[in-house]
């Protein structure tokens, strides 16, 4: 198998600058049917976080893993990486750690592979198969946000193409708005309702258009 390419801490400082800023950060009300065992009921994390982390959540309730979950050791936390001088992913919230006091860094890890596979599965990288192990440490694959950042930042250009054209964007303006919207929401497994919101009023917004000009 490929060695995955894992997210760094370059690639978000460079798509989304330094963490202080608190950039694409939400609390997430963590919906009450994945409030089992120790699933924390609010998350603050990156808001490309949320997909995978309801996919991990879901997964370790139905397969049952979720009783082997003991500890939930947080996500946002400004800092270096442990054994290193970079900063961590976490000062981002864009990893979790879980089981903490099973799991130390350097130590050999102590989770079940049907456990890590819940997060694995859902869009997470495990510090468990590092040279240096950090069972604990669960990080959003690279692919994934690589993904989400290149859809942002494609409705970002397009959206600013749509306003310079304002108060008349073009019909294929909006709607290559509309279809890189819906591309970016492909990415993100279970979208935040602000998201969701937003991309049911740029849909409608489209289907109006689409009506208007036949
Ligand atoms: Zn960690």
């Amino acid at each position: 198998m490929a060695k995955a390419i894992l997210l760094t801490a370059a690639d978000c400082l460079a798509h989304i600058g330094n963490p202080i800023n608190e950039k694409g950060m939400t609390l997430w009300d963590v919906p009450p049917a994945l409030e089992i065992g120790v699933i924390p009921k609010r998350v603050y994390c990156h808001q490309a976080l949320v997909g995978p982390l309801a996919k991990a959540f879901s997964a370790l309730i139905q397969s049952g893993e979720v009783q082997f979950l003991k500890t939930w050791d947080g996500c946002f936390n400004i800092r270096t990486s442990k054994g290193g001088s970079s900063p961590s992913l976490h000062s981002w919230g864009l990893a979790v750690d879980v089981n903490a006091a099973w799991n130390q860094f350097g130590k050999p890890p102590n989770l079940r592979p049907q456990f890590v596979k819940c997060f694995t599965d859902a869009g997470f990288d495990w510090g468990g198969t590092w040279s240096t192990p950090d069972g604990m440490h669960f990080q959003l694959k690279q692919s994934l946000f690589a993904a989400g950042s290149g859809a942002a930042a494609e409705i970002a250009t397009l959206a600013k193409d749509v306003a310079t054209h304002t108060p008349n964007p073009t019909l294929a303006a909006a709607l290559a708005l509309t279809d890189a919207a819906v591309r970016l929401l492909a990415t993100l497994d279970r979208p935040s309702n602000t998201i969701q919101a937003a991309t049911r009023s740029i849909a409608a917004a489209a289907e109006q258009l689409r009506a208007e000009n036949g």
